[in-house]
């Protein structure tokens, strides 16, 4: 999942794309708003935490000419603005959903994980596939209730494959979901994480395949 974040304290900034990259999120951050509206431009970022109060673009600015652009990213107002006429032109601006700082750590990520499952339309907050479920919130993977120990990079991959269950994920949707510019991984990388992902889960009996699409990508089926 890749996430761009338009946040001028750097110090926040820091912190927040430490923690979420922890989390195998594939984190850009923008440190103002001109920037911030050239990455989110781009339409690389399933979700967009955004700051209101920014240098050279304000984020409401940043928020309007994404959705005139049609821009489809599910957009975290992350503002000090509490009061109600901020909330409300926020939300009726486009925003997706809205919160004030200070904030609690868990209270972003589960905010973060549900607009996750708006984005890929799943409504469970386990994602599942057969046997195997995992757990969005704590990133743990069972098979039959026995944790698969995977890497924050294999989580991440395969909580975008549950997250688009019953479809082919092509290679390069997989690699911008789980590496953001400051670590551009080899040509191969993903090819490497399947693979170790797919040796994990076969050891764990019960969990589905992770099948290849050749030349296009990867898929996981509900098993029949
Ligand atoms: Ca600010």
């Amino acid at each position: 999942m890749r996430v761009l974040l338009i946040e001028d304290s750097e110090r926040l900034s820091g912190a927040l794309t430490t923690g979420l990259r922890q989390e195998g999120f594939a984190v850009d951050a923008a440190l103002d708003g001109s920037v911030g509206l050239e990455l989110a431009a781009s339409g690389q970022h399933d979700v967009i935490i955004l700051d209101l109060g920014l240098p050279l673009v304000d984020g409401m600015s940043i928020l309007r000419r994404l959705r005139a652009a049609g821009s489809t990213a599910h957009v975290l107002i992350l503002t000090a603005r509490d009061a109600p006429g901020d909330i409300v032109a926020g939300l009726d601006a486009g925003a997706d959903d809205y919160m004030t700082k200070p904030f609690l750590w868990p209270e972003l990520r589960a905010r973060l994980n549900a607009l996750m499952r708006r984005r890929f339309n799943n409504k469970q907050a386990q994602l599942r596939a057969g046997d195997l479920e995992l757990d969005p919130s704590s990133r743990v993977a069972r098979v039959r209730g026995e944790v698969v120990s995977l890497s924050a990079k294999e989580t991440a991959v395969l909580e975008y494959l549950l997250h688009r269950k019953g479809e082919t994920a092509r290679h390069e949707e997989i690699e911008a979901a789980i590496y953001d510019g400051e670590s551009a991984p080899e040509s191969s990388a993903v090819t490497t994480i399947v693979c170790r992902l797919r040796k994990r889960l076969e050891n764990a009996d019960g969990a589905p395949p992770v099948r290849t699409v050749r030349g296009v990508g990867y898929r996981i089926d509900e098993p029949a």
